[in-house]
């Protein structure tokens, strides 16, 4: 049994990893477009600053990712982020802690007395009662009121997704909150049935000793599958019961193909096979989004916290900043500070794509505005995204019924990864285990 994976990002290499977990005789070969393996989850040594060009890390609450460091023999290289990094902060006409407690939240200033009654009265708000698709706009809107929205659920989408409240579907997006809905009938009655259903403590921010691509380093290390790098698979045609993968200078067949790439590269490797997986797979958008690491000898900014996201009400160029050497230790060298300042997003896709020296100026510009940082970094990395982020429009599951509905109709064939079913490293780790389950039932012996 032959099996090709295309895409040495954390899906597929996740996906790899399990199939071999319980088929070790089954013969994987990965194929990545880059020199590197790792997609979104890279890291760059600077001047002896460590910056992340994706992902910082993943949440203990969710068991995928934690699961799998260990399993695949990593634990030592797992780093716990600083007990300071759980104060998180919010930039809508000045920095404000986000409010941890009910009686912060009475006191924050990010909402007046009206919008603050408004959110007590979602208690009050009946449940939606059909289950079609809606923005988290409009579902914020409707339970939390408008001011919690933009001052709330704006930042935090901008901080998940690079997204943006009026151009993400809730369904897709946070289907965990919609279920709060439907389920309990609404936000505050699921929470506090939930509590005392499932009191325990909450997620910590982990990351690795040297960087995420630490743990890539690990699993390429550990896997025994062949990796080929410098390898992008052009397009798949099936032939018979096999496929036949065409990379640059060579075709070879295989009996399973799983598509680890982003939706946009997967459109053009199954053109052939059937034109509309490319329509359906096109239709997929990317939010464009660009980090500026910064790092400084001197910065008198004490720096007590996981940084800060910007409202869109704020008119500020930047979506926010990570105070990253606060967040894990080994970031910054002995002595030296480093932030990572984000980008464009769906709020402001054009500036995302800006010139690096234009970048190091709205990176540098908004930090002095959000956070009274005068000092200039002594070290600047830049790593743009012109495709950084899936962003899952309004509609976006019925598009995925379809899309994986005509999948099934081709024996062998997979698709894996972040464009789908969830962003998050959890997300995508849950999925590419499902993926490889589904690959292993069908193993012919
Ligand atoms: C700026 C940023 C910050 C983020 N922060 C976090 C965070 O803190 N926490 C979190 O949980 N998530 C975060 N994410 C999201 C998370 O990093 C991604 O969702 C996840 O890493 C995606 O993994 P993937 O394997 O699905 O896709 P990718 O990482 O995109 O991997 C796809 C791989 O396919 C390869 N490829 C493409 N075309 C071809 C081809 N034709 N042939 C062969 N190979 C090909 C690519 O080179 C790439 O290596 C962040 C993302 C970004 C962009």
């Amino acid at each position: 049994m032959k099996i090709a994976i295309v895409g040495g990002g954390i899906s597929g290499l996740a996906t790899a990893f399990y199939i071999k977990q319980s088929h070790p005789e089954v013969q994987i070969t990965l194929f990545e477009k880059e020199e590197k393996l790792g997609g979104k989850m890279m890291t760059q040594e600077v001047d002896g600053f460590l910056f992340e060009e994706g992902s910082n890390g993943f949440l203990s609450n969710k068991p995928d990712t934690l699961d799998f460091v260990k399993e695949s023999g990593a634990e030592y290289l797992l780093l716990r982020s600083s007990d300071d990094a759980r104060v998180r902060f919010i930039y809508k006409n000045a920095l404000c802690k986000l409010p941890e407690s009910p009686g912060a939240f009475l006191k924050t200033p990010l909402l007046s007395l009206f919008g603050k009654l408004r959110v007590a009265a979602e208690i009050l708000v009946p449940a939606k009662e059909d289950d079609s698709d809606e923005t988290l706009q409009s579902f914020g809107y409707r339970r939390v009121g408008k001011e919690m929205t933009n001052a709330f659920l704006d930042p935090m989408v901008a901080g998940i997704f690079a997204s943006a409240p009026d151009k993400i579907s809730v369904n897709s997006a946070f289907p965990a909150v919609v279920k709060l809905e439907k389920e309990y009938g609404g936000l505050f009655k699921g929470m506090l049935r939930k509590k005392k259903k499932e009191a325990g403590p909450g997620g910590v921010l982990m990351s690795f000793k040297g960087g995420v691509g630490a743990f890539i380093d690990s699993l390429a290390n550990s896997l025994d599958v062949e990796i080929k790098t410098n390898m992008p698979v052009k397009y798949i045609e099936k032939i018979e019961d096999k496929y036949l993968l065409h990379v640059e200078n060579f075709e070879e067949e295989f009996d399973k193909v799983i598509l680890s790439t982003p939706a946009y590269e997967s459109a053009k490797i199954l053109n052939k096979i059937e034109p509309e997986f490319s329509v359906l797979l096109h239709d997929i958008e990317y939010s464009p989004i660009s980090v500026v690491g910064l790092g400084y000898s001197r910065l008198n900014h004490d720096l007590k916290g996981f940084g800060l996201l910007t409202t869109s009400s704020s008119k500020k160029d930047i979506l926010g900043v990570l105070w990253d050497s606060s967040i894990f230790t080994g970031r910054a060298p002995e002595g030296k500070k480093s932030l990572r300042v984000m980008i464009g997003g769906q709020r402001n896709p054009d500036l995302a794509l800006k010139s690096d020296e234009e970048l190091k100026q709205i990176a540098i510009q908004g930090v002095k505005e959000t956070m009274g940082v005068k000092e200039l970094p002594d070290t600047v990395y830049i790593k743009r995204w012109e495709r950084g982020i899936p962003n899952y429009r309004l509609g976006h599951l019925e598009r995925m019924d379809k899309l994986f509905k005509k999948l099934k109709k081709y024996d062998g064939l997979y698709l894996s990864s972040n464009a789908y079913f969830g962003v998050g490293l959890n997300d995508c780790v849950r999925n590419s285990k499902e993926v490889a389950s589904e690959v292993l039932k069908n193993l012919k012996s």
